[in-house]
């Protein structure tokens, strides 16, 4: 059984998950290829959908039966997770440390039945179709508030932490805070606390006016390379309309998320040669109560502003960046969204 352990030093939270690592020789190391799967094998191609546990939610053909073929999108539980929803949630202490049952939820959406289609190849309405699927999860985790956090993140390419070829993305609901999501949270709660005003809201507005790190402009999302890039291509993904939950957008956004999406995947594969790629939701977490911080999230539907961030994995994270928690990137932000905005695609 896995479970949380508080590191007092770092302030940082890690997931033991020792149904997964097992010995070391099972341990996949980095650099370990996709192993191309046939379709025979593969779990997630139509008619192998009884190699994975029963599933979630899918979006279907009509008149076709769930665990069949016949679907377009389709989420089941992970059959390897990190963390388990059976496992009763325990928070304890063991001496100086702190520790939190394995209690969680990880999900795998499978995006398309056909394994020879990548994310940036799929319509912008099977696009829709996938972020529909994101935010109806969100939505649906949202209402268990043992669950502190729900993350939706994507790992694209071997480098990028991939090990099936399979268009897929995955979510994970754990019963604690991420210290990078707690950073984040606190920043822009101080700023809206200073300023009353939303941090995104106005570094999109600056961003606008300087245009330098703009991507693409559209009428309701803007793509951008941060200021403070911490790697190359590095990008953001945000509503220009102040929002902060991604669980409650509009068909509307949708829409206009898929499409943008989609040419930002579009964009780099032009640039950098179909990268490799992480990409994470970033959205508001479910408001629940904090013993002893009755004000604690009073302000998140005005402070908070969802977004997704999209990082090619083109550089090794090495020595000097483990051991001061600072990348060096070897291209300017400016440039990045310069080669993005200019590729023809
Ligand atoms: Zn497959
Ligand atoms: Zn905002």
């Amino acid at each position: 059984m896995s479970e949380l352990r508080y590191d007092p030093v770092r302030k940082t939270w890690v997931i033991i998950a020792t149904e997964r690592g097992m010995r070391p020789t099972h341990i996949q190391r980095p650099e370990t290829p996709l192993h191309a799967v046939s379709r025979a094998v593969c779990p997630f191609c139509p008619g192998n959908e009884g190699r994975t546990p029963p599933e979630i939610l899918a979006i279907r053909n009509p008149g076709t039966q769930p665990n069949s073929p016949g679907w377009k999108v389709r989420v089941i539980p992970n059959k390897f997770p990190a963390l388990t929803i059976e496992s009763p949630q325990k928070r304890y202490g063991k001496g100086i440390y702190d520790v939190v049952s394995g209690f969680g939820a990880h999900e795998v959406i499978v995006e398309t039945p056909n394994d020879q289609e990548q994310m940036a190849d799929f319509t912008i309405a099977h696009m829709r179709d996938v972020f529909s699927v994101f935010r109806d999860r969100l939505a649906d985790l949202m209402k268990d508030h043992r669950f502190r956090y729900i993350m939706i993140f994507k790992n694209y390419g071997s480098e990028a932490g991939a090990t099936l070829c399979h268009s897929h993305s995955q979510i994970i609901a754990i019963p604690v805070t991420p210290s990078l999501v707690t950073v984040e949270l606190n920043s822009v709660r101080d700023y809206y606390m200073r300023k009353e005003r939303c941090m995104m809201c106005d570094i999109i507005h600056q961003e606008l006016e300087d245009g330098e790190r703009i991507v693409i402009n559209e009428e309701r999302f803007v793509v951008f390379a941060p200021f403070a890039s911490s790697f190359p291509f590095e990008l953001r993904i945000a509503p220009k309309t102040h929002n902060h939950d991604f669980s409650v957008l509009d068909e509307d956004h949708l829409q206009h998320f898929a499409a943008v999406v989609k040419e930002t995947l579009l964009r780099l594969r032009k640039v950098l040669n179909d990268p490799p790629y992480n990409f994470i939701l970033h959205t508001a977490p479910p408001v629940t109560r904090r013993p002893g911080k009755p004000e604690y999230w009073t302000s998140i539907s005005s402070d908070y502003h969802w977004h997704l961030e999209l990082i090619p994995r083109m550089t090794m994270i090495a020595g000097f960046e483990w051991g001061t928690g600072f990348q060096i990137n070897p291209t300017s932000p400016e440039d990045a969204a310069r080669f993005l905005r200019e590729a023809e695609i």
